[in-house]
């Protein structure tokens, strides 16, 4: 069953993450569908929400720390508050705009890890890697592992590309696949893609060998669109 999973980034409301996870909720219900969803709301929309087990509410982000001076942090006191025991950590965007080092993104998978949370830990390229070629583009993603305990039980990865996030530019097949292969050879982990996934795109990428589901932004905010993005992927 496909992994699907959106990442709201810096959109929507408290009142809009409500509708969206209820309407999301009622659907994965009415139509027993069983790919496991997860949804990443900012962290002023977490909340105590009553869904079906397989639609799963993440942080996008918090501290390696349970509580404390961190200004504009948030930590697991909060977390726990809204039982959430699922983060995205390493996306592209915290580590090329807010400058995560990947010490910082080792200490924080670390800490997370100890505590059991399910973790989906992205990787992936900036374009002047890629065009170096695909060697180059292994040996970066590589390094993106370093501190990582990559058999770690409660992994999934996300293979995000730099250049094909939220540009509109989804990679190739043939891009996917050759590092989706490489990374599968060395770590056997559900493995999502996510780059400019759309509702058109979503069922093809994840049909290919070695894609376990897709990481949306963009294209999930709208809730009738990730609603047709499950729909899409429904029974791969
Ligand atoms: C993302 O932020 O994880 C992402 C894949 O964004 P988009 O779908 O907009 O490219």
């Amino acid at each position: 069953m496909a992994i699907i999973a959106s990442n709201f980034k810096t959109n929507h409301t408290r009142k809009t993450t409500k509708e969206f996870v209820c309407n999301v909720n009622e659907y994965l219900k009415n139509n027993e569908i069983l790919s496991e969803v997860i949804v990443f709301p900012t962290s002023t929309s977490l909340d105590n929400f009553d869904t079906v087990s397989n639609l799963i509410i993440g942080t996008q982000n918090a501290y390696a720390v349970h509580k404390g001076s961190y200004t504009g942090e948030i930590g697991t006191e909060q977390l726990d508050e809204f039982s959430i025991k699922t983060i995205l950590i390493g996306h592209s965007e915290r580590r090329h705009i807010l400058g995560e080092t990947q010490e910082e993104v080792a200490q924080k998978f670390n800490f997370y890890k100890q505590l059991g949370y399910k973790i989906v830990y992205c990787i992936g390229e900036p374009l002047e890697v890629k065009k170096e070629g695909l060697q180059n583009t292994l040996e970066y993603i590589y390094e993106q592992f370093v501190g990582i305990d990559t058999n770690y039980e409660n992994l999934i990865l996300a293979y995000e590309p730099v250049w094909a996030i939220g540009t509109g530019v989804t990679a190739t097949n043939e891009d996917i696949i050759n590092i989706h292969n490489a990374i599968k050879e060395k770590i056997s982990k559900p493995l999502l893609y996510g780059g400019s996934v759309k509702v058109n795109n979503v069922r093809e990428i994840c049909s290919l060998d070695n894609v376990d589901g897709a990481l949306i932004g963009t294209a999930s905010w709208n809730q009738e669109d990730f609603i047709k993005i499950i729909e899409n992927t429904k029974d791969i």
